[in-house]
């Protein structure tokens, strides 16, 4: 019998799910009494809704269900920056072979038109559009990561235009960084209106069960998913909840569980927009320090930052800390809009990161009828999906080149035993933040 002793929560004002054009649909219901399905997804977010949609698809006259503890939306698929990006490109990843970043190109692309189709499908208000992505630096020291970048784009022979301060702030509305880089391939989209969008399609032909944190699983034959007063009873398990996965000595040395924090504004008003952003489109920049600050500058006229790397294994935040993070927000805000003082972010929130050390993710059959995926770092939102997909391609014995490639690069190394493990995350968090100077 597998106890859970740590669920999800809601922390904050989630900025993106509140902000929703679909948040008032209802999707599913709790888990309450004795249900049954063929199979079972844990988790509805990006990895779990792609694996039940393909596996619908692929066992017609089975009975898929999927439950989550929270509504849809409300889990970190949904508190995330909204980037679906398009590139390989981890800051501060071990460099790929050739032959892997074309393979993870191609699985990004396959995941874009993936969630772009099922955009079209559900039509699904989220505020989706292909901005591209810029890679920006502030500090003379973090145009390393600019120049390290531009060398695998060259290498590539990936289209990107690079531009020095007058040239981005004339793109941006801001003349905050040095030099940035922009790649056209990126979307930008508010991800709780899109991830419920595809829920509110797929309940024609899935079973929701939402607000139903699982407190404890037996497995065995058939496998018992217990909420408070309901049990399901399935065949067959997908667990797809990131860093709340405690399945398996596969999973338990593998995963950091990282929190970072988002602030959004409301629309701003007619006038502010009048004077400084009326020719500027909306945009998303990263940064080329991995501890730096994630801005957006959105269609319906908000802002988004994102930074704060905390290792937390509670996986919970205070009040305390996101008062800490929305000051540190506050301070990055005014540093790159110091003209839009009289702005006050209208949301803060927090979400936890599943980062694995070498930023392989775990994609794996721990038991015959238990499949897991979880540890898709700051990318989950293309990785995800592609992995759910590929994941019901491997449970119904489908082979394809795709596959073969997950399998060989899910291979996430150990991270050390506890205090190891804290002492290390924090050291190394720690000295990241440090380095990134003005960049965050
Ligand atoms: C602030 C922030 C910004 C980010 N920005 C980006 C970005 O711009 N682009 C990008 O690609 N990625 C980004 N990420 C990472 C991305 O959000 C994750 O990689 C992605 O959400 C992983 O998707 P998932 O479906 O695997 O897991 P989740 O989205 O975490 O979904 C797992 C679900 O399982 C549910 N669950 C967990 N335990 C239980 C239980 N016991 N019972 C029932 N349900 C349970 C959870 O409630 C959750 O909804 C960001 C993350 C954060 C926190």
């Amino acid at each position: 019998m597998g106890v859970i002793k740590c669920l999800p929560q809601v922390d904050g004002d989630l900025g993106w799910y509140l902000t929703a054009a679909n948040v008032k649909q209802s999707i599913g219901r709790p888990l309450k009494g004795q249900q049954r399905a063929d199979i079972v997804v844990l988790g509805a977010g990006f990895t779990g809704l792609s694996a039940a949609q393909r596996l619908k698809e692929l066992y017609p006259n089975q009975t898929i269900a999927v439950v989550e503890a929270l509504d849809v939306g409300q889990g970190t698929s949904g508190r995330n920056a909204g980037f679906i990006i398009d590139l390989p490109h981890n800051v501060d990843a071990q460099e790929n072979t050739p032959e892997q970043d074309a393979h993870i190109r191609r699985l990004n692309a396959f995941a874009i038109e993936r969630l772009q189709n099922w955009r079209e499908q559900f039509q699904i208000d989220c505020l989706w559009h292909q901005a591209g992505k810029y890679l920006v630096a502030k500090e003379t020291a973090n145009l390393a990561g600019l120049d390290a970048f531009e060398a695998s784009l060259q290498k590539r022979q990936d289209a990107y235009q690079r531009f020095k301060r007058d040239a981005l702030a004339a793109r941006l509305g801001t003349d905050y960084y040095q030099e940035g880089i922009f790649t056209p391939g990126n979307i930008l989209m508010n991800p709780a209106a899109l991830v419920r969008g595809i829920a509110l399609g797929l309940q024609e032909h899935i079973d929701f069960y939402t607000r139903s944190p699982i407190i404890h699983i037996e497995y065995g034959d058939e496998i018992k998913l217990h909420t408070v007063g309901g049990v399901l009873h399935a065949k067959k398990m997908v667990q797809c909840t990131s860093s709340f996965t405690d399945v398996s000595a596969l999973t338990k040395n593998t995963i950091a569980p990282v929190f970072t924090y988002g602030s959004l504004t409301d629309p701003l008003p007619e006038h502010l927009w009048q004077k400084h952003f009326h020719h500027i489109q909306p945009w998303g920049v990263t940064s080329a320090h991995p501890a730096g600050t994630t801005v957006r500058w959105t269609p319906d006229r908000r802002i988004l930052v994102r930074n704060i790397l905390e290792f937390n294994p509670s996986q919970h935040s205070s009040e305390q800390q996101r008062q800490q993070a929305w000051q540190q927000h506050r301070a990055s805000f005014e540093a790159r809009f110091p003209f839009l003082k009289q702005v006050d972010f209208q949301y803060t929130w927090g979400g936890v990161l599943a980062v694995t050390m070498n930023y392989q993710s775990v994609f794996a059959q721990p038991q015959d009828n238990v499949y897991v995926i979880c540890g898709c770092n700051g990318v989950g939102v293309a990785k995800g999906t592609y992995l759910g997909y590929y994941m019901a391609e491997m449970m119904h014995g489908n082979n394809s080149e795709a596959l073969e490639f997950i399998r060989q690069t899910s291979q996430p190394t150990k991270v050390p035993p506890e205090p190891f493990r804290s002492l290390g995350a924090k050291w190394r968090i720690h000295k990241e933040q440090q380095t990134a100077g003005l960049d965050i």
